[in-house]
């Protein structure tokens, strides 16, 4: 590795690299990763907000909307003054004035089928912030085809899950466990939501980011479902098969488990 931490940087971090499980080696791999978060609402803003604390080296963020009045009690990256901005790009603005080292990427677009696979090409992880199946599926079929980890979060009401999905040789895709994953056809907009459960996800992704960029623990050797009831603080964690009948990843040529 020829990259170095500054030292501002050697501060800024002191508490994390402390952690033998992170160290000084962790927090340069973590400087050198580059993360794709698509949506930066609910999930979107804790998500941001904790890779970017954590120094992240480069984050791309990508959100279409506007920031709504509504959206204030659960999307605490903004402000009330925020109100009728693009979120991404004010998104952008909010990061780095708390965490000025990191490099980030604006993009003002819907994910689609046309953008999906040059966003996921240039990063080594995907977090999955959005709020419909549609995007979901998009973001998936790309992850798998150009075998990117995904670290996808859902939350409606007081109910929210985590999905970390490796990509590697025998892990599932979120296509081949779509069926068990219901919240998905609900919305908040339709449904509610509770805005300390989407930081619970949200944050948890970040978690999930940090541990898979730094190398810590085994993420990269398995796909993982956890399941967050917050009226009776139960989780549910859950192992995922491939099913070898899926459309998208059957077949497909995934990562080795050691090539990460
Ligand atoms: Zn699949």
């Amino acid at each position: 590795m020829n990259v170095a931490l500054s030292q501002p940087e050697q501060l800024r971090y002191a508490r994390q690299m402390l952690l033998p499980e992170l160290g000084e080696n962790g927090q340069l791999r973590l400087k050198q990763a580059h993360v794709l978060i698509i949506g930066m609402g609910g999930l979107g803003c804790p998500a941001a907000m904790y890779l970017a604390a954590a120094g992240v080296g480069s984050l791309v963020i990508v959100d279409f909307d506007t920031v709504e009045r509504s959206n204030l009690h659960r999307q605490i990256l903004y402000q009330e003054h925020q109100i009728g901005r693009n979120k991404a790009q004010q998104g952008a603005i909010n990061l780095h004035a708390m965490a000025p080292d990191v490099s980030y990427q604006v993009v003002r677009e819907k994910v689609t089928a046309d953008n999906v696979f040059s966003l996921v090409s240039n990063v080594d992880l995907v977090l999955d912030c959005t709020d419909n199946i549609h995007t979901r599926l998009l973001i998936n079929q790309a992850c798998v085809n150009l075998q990117r980890p995904l670290i996808s979060g859902a939350a409606i009401g007081f109910k929210g899950q985590l999905l970390t999905l490796p990509m590697t040789v025998n892990s599932p895709c979120y296509q081949c466990i779509y069926h068990s994953t219901p919240d998905d056809q609900s919305s908040c907009l339709q449904d509610g939501v509770m805005g300390p459960l989407v930081g619970v996800i949200g944050s948890m992704q970040a978690l999930q980011a940090i541990k898979y960029l730094s190398q810590i623990g085994s993420l990269h050797q398995e796909a993982k479902l956890h399941r967050f009831n917050a009226i009776d603080m139960q989780w549910q964690n859950l192992a995922l098969t491939v099913d070898p009948n899926c459309p998208v990843c059957a077949g497909k040529p995934l990562r080795s488990k050691d090539a990460y």
